[in-house]
């Protein structure tokens, strides 16, 4: 945020649910100065010129982190006409098609702000005006979480004609299409190594393997000479593997990983994000209400089935990265919810309270490759925390989430 306060904050009295030493540090402080914390802890003393803000033995987290969204989907079904590929190529290029992207993305930037999610990761967008908004919100001119983008996502033309990918046929397409959104000023790189479930039109194409392991390598490449990460939309294993041999940085959703899969996920830190609440929001409610085709919901299942497998193999096999993102924008899955996934993982997965939310805060800043400034509350990060009242421990319930009783950016108060 701009609003340059060289004012010191000194932030007095908290207690800090810490995800790196998964522990509580009781009566805690903390000087933050130009957004950024510049110290923290027990013994630490107000200087004369700072303003103190008592937080009154509150229980302090992280800013979650979203680690899987769409910004320009609401999360309302999508509209018919987004099957239609050649009027989706037409109404992309009209200025008022761009003018209600950014607005619907700066809603659901600031719906994930105003929860407690105070950074996003949005991995296809259906307008590239994404990374204007990006660099508002990062300049103060517009108020929302914080984005890092890949704009659009890299995809095999295949039949799901899709309005957030930009499709290529060969290796040197793919250099092309990288190179573009590099130019455009991606924060990173996402990929389809596999079929999605929305538009599929087969039984199994939502996890067959589609970019070649030649062509995945070349982007790999590129972006990595960028110093920027690739991530891999995999549902299968195939499309797993092909990723990791390419050089992949991390897998979406996730399939039924094996043993060799889990050895090299752990060997080479290749986070899985494996979107649960997407899974959910799909095989919990009626087709008329997520607007998915008979064979869409068909690959789900199974997409489903296969995740929870995989999920289970890297919980049990430990040491792997775990992430969360939760397909937020995409039908039925709302921004602002990122404690579903988080709800989910535990209750369903098994995982502690404070594993849970390590996965939301310090794995998703390695998975981005930004633990330098994002996930943890440390001398040199953002100051961005959320805060739960004295009788509201989140360790205690996790769906506490949910509702934080507050949420600060940059050291300032948004709500
Ligand atoms: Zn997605």
């Amino acid at each position: 945020m701009s609003s340059k306060f060289s004012k010191e904050i000194f932030f007095n009295n908290f207690k800090y649910i810490d995800p790196v030493a998964e522990t509580i540090h009781s009566n805690m402080k903390m000087i933050v100065s130009d957004h950024i914390i510049q110290n923290i802890g027990s013994g630490i003393k107000k200087s004369e010129n700072s303003i103190e803000i008592d937080l009154k033995n509150q229980w302090i987290l992280p800013g979650l982190i979203n680690n899987h969204c769409h910004l320009s989907g609401s999360g309302k079904p999508l509209p018919k006409f987004t099957k239609h590929e050649k009027f989706v190529k037409f109404i992309q290029k009209r200025k008022i098609f761009k003018k209600i992207m950014y607005n619907g993305m700066k809603k659901s930037a600031m719906t994930a702000l105003m929860s407690g999610t105070t950074t996003v990761r949005s991995l296809g967008e259906a307008d590239l005006s994404v990374f204007d908004l990006r660099d508002r919100i990062n300049s103060g001119e517009e108020l929302g979480a914080r984005i890092f983008t890949a704009g659009k996502a890299i995809a095999l033309k295949a039949d799901h004609g899709e309005v957030i990918c930009i499709e290529i046929t060969n290796v040197e397409e793919a250099k092309r299409a990288v190179n573009y959104l590099i130019d455009k000023g991606a924060d990173c790189i996402k990929i389809m190594a596999t079929g999605a479930v929305t538009g599929a039109k087969t039984l199994d194409s939502a996890g067959k393997a589609e970019l070649t392991p030649k062509i995945i390598k070349e982007i790999c490449d590129i972006a990595h000479k960028h110093n920027l990460r690739v991530t891999a939309h995999s549902e299968g294993n195939e499309g797993a593997l092909n990723s990791i041999s390419g050089g992949i940085n991390s897998l979406e959703h996730g399939s039924n990983y094996d043993e060799n899969i889990l050895d090299q996920l752990k060997e080479k830190q290749i986070g899985t994000i494996p979107t649960l609440a997407a899974g959910n929001a799909y095989s919990n409610h009626s087709r008329k209400e997520t607007g998915l085709t008979e064979i869409e919901v068909l690959n789900d299942h199974r997409v489903i089935k296969n995740i929870d497998i995989g999920l289970r193999n890297a919980i049990k096999f430990g040491g792997i990265l775990i992430g969360a993102g939760d397909d937020a924008g995409i039908p039925l899955v709302f921004h602002g919810k990122i404690a579903k996934e988080i709800s989910m993982l535990h209750n369903e997965y098994g995982l502690s309270t404070i594993k849970c939310i390590q996965c939301a805060t310090i794995n998703n800043a390695k998975i981005m490759g930004r633990e330098d400034k994002l996930g943890s509350l440390d001398v040199g990060k953002f100051a961005d925390f959320i805060v739960f009242a004295s009788d509201r421990n989140p360790l205690d319930n996790i769906d506490l989430l949910f509702y934080p009783d507050s949420v600060y950016k940059e050291g300032v108060k948004i709500r």
